[in-house]
């Protein structure tokens, strides 16, 4: 490694807010594999592993500082007794076959020394057939080895709870679901099943997604009605889902949007904080996505221990308690639930710091 690459990763670190970084140059695939621990007072880090070809390790390294500092808040954020922490594969091209078994085994054996001050889990780059891979190498993983566990069906559970919430606070269409427009953009892993749900209990869909043969397959399938993936913003409809990418709320959509609600699971949807209150000032709910999108990382910890079916679902409905708490907080303290969601987390990791808080995963 130069000099040069040493001392901006080094130089990273020291301006870094969290608590330590693990660093390891792969090298049969010359591969830097970053561990980032933000905030452990409330338990061990928990958060996935990201695999992506970036254009520098010092690249790689801020993603995942910044990934494992977003863990800290949505674990502080629903309560959950775990730290924040996330993990980088940056490979230098996409991996596949041996050279990638080899580069997960070798991670697995890595989070193994560090025993359990970091448990990973599945992320953008990263599949269920990974992390089984991994559970062979240590038992450091939210999954079981052979067995693949998505995540995306109880994140869209904890999404529709968020919304039943939404829309009971708000009073949109009579705090009832049934009749509600709702626009999922992005019908994947969890805008799928989100829509399934929605359409189930009666409300009116509407999706959107790049693969538009995708979003037509699923309209047939549950009676929804297809909307072009460039006319989701101008769309009239009670609540926006985004479930799709990041920063779909900016300057530009938050004039153009027509809804009540925003609340999907899309991470960092907000691209700047800014539009939080322009979204505010225009009478539109803005539900914090790292709360209302945490219900798969609250599901995976308990379905990898095997914990029973209804107690994972009773624990992924309690995101729906949290965004009404943060609603109601918002609503007192006349400021957006952004600024109310943050102020939890606060609260709540003062209160671990102060040994006065006791989480508990169930
Ligand atoms: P996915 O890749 O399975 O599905 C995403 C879908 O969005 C795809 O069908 C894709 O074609 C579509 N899409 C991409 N860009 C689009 C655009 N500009 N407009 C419309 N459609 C677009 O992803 P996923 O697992 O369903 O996750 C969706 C979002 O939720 C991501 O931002 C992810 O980070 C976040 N998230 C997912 C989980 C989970 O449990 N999977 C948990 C928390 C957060």
């Amino acid at each position: 490694m130069s000099a040069g690459v040493t001392q901006s990763l080094e130089r990273l670190i020291e301006g870094w807010s969290g608590e330590a970084v693990v660093a390891r140059f792969d090298r049969p695939t010359g591969t830097w594999i970053f561990i980032a621990l933000h905030d452990t007072s409330l338990g061990p880090a928990v958060g996935g592993c990201r695999m992506k070809t970036y254009p520098s390790p010092q690249d790689g390294l801020r993603d995942a500082m910044r990934l494992a500092e977003g863990m800290t808040y949505k674990w502080a954020g629903i309560g959950f007794p775990f730290g924040g922490g996330k993990s980088v594969l940056a490979v230098p091209r996409p991996l596949t076959g041996d050279a990638r078994e080899g580069l997960l085994r070798r991670f697995g054996r890595l989070l193994d020394t560090l025993r359990g001050t970091y448990v990973t889990g599945e992320d953008l780059g990263t599949t269920p057939e990974d992390m089984s891979i991994i559970a062979e190498e240590t038992s450091y993983v939210h999954a079981r080895p052979g067995e693949l566990l998505d995540p995306g069906p109880y994140t869209a559970l904890g999404v529709f709870a968020g919304i039943e919430a939404a829309v009971r606070a708000a009073g949109v269409n009579g705090g009832e679901i049934e009749g509600l427009r709702v626009l999922v953009q992005g019908v994947g892993d969890v805008g799928a099943p989100l829509a399934r749900m929605l359409a189930k209990r009666g409300a009116e869909v509407l999706l959107a997604d790049l693969d538009e043969r995708r979003a037509a397959v699923l309209a047939e399938e549950i009676g929804a009605t297809a909307v072009p993936a460039d006319e989701v913003y101008a769309t009239p409809c009670d609540v926006y889902a985004p479930c799709a990418v990041g920063a779909t709320l900016n300057p530009g959509t938050a004039e153009e949007l027509r809804c009540a609600i925003v609340a999907g699971s899309a991470n960092n949807q907000l691209d700047s904080p800014r539009v939080a209150d322009r979204l505010a000032q225009r009478g539109i709910v803005y539900v914090p996505d790292y709360i209302v999108n945490a219900g798969g990382a609250t599901a995976l910890p308990m379905v990898a221990e095997g914990a029973d079916e209804d107690r994972i679902r009773e624990r992924v409905l309690r995101v729906g308690d949290v965004v009404s708490e943060i609603l109601a907080r918002a609503a007192e303290g006349e400021c957006t639930p952004a600024a109310a969601a943050d102020a939890r987390v606060r609260e709540t990791l003062d209160a671990a710091a102060g040994g006065r808080v006791r989480l508990s995963v169930s």
